[in-house]
């Protein structure tokens, strides 16, 4: 089911400054992108077969903006790439995981994501995702 891991998001209050540290690594920033059904600014940077997802919060809703709130900047969630996505969501949900999104939403760089919830998977905010590019 799962292909590999689509990207990492890491939960940053000010791009520019996450920008400006993961450029200073040596990595090539690929986009910045607004998703406004998360209420979050994203920056892309390849690294390999995956990505470094930048997320900062546009709104004190957002839920990007909670997290941090709660738990300081970090690591956020981890996305996996799923062929399948509405399967993946059936299949997941069979074997007793909760999910956040029963139905895909619009992610970030055309892909169509769900969350897993978090009490199901050990505290790990795991995504899953339809790449469409
Ligand atoms: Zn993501």
């Amino acid at each position: 089911m799962i292909k590999k891991v689509s990207h990492i998001g890491i939960a940053v209050k000010d791009l520019d400054e996450g920008i400006a540290l993961y450029e200073k690594l040596g990595l090539t920033l690929e986009g910045v992108e607004e998703v406004p059904s998360q209420m979050v600014k994203v920056a892309f940077f390849p690294v390999g077969d995956t990505r470094i997802e930048l997320v900062a919060p546009t709104s004190e809703d957002s839920p990007v903006a909670k997290f941090i709130e709660k738990r300081g900047e970090g690591v956020q969630h981890v996305a996996f790439a799923v062929d399948d996505l509405e399967a993946a969501l059936k299949e997941t949900e069979e074997k007793g995981i909760r999910l956040i999104d029963k139905t895909p939403r619009p992610g970030a760089h055309k892909a169509d994501i769900a969350f897993l919830h978090p009490k199901s998977t050990l505290g790990v905010l795991m995504e899953l995702c339809k790449e469409n590019h």
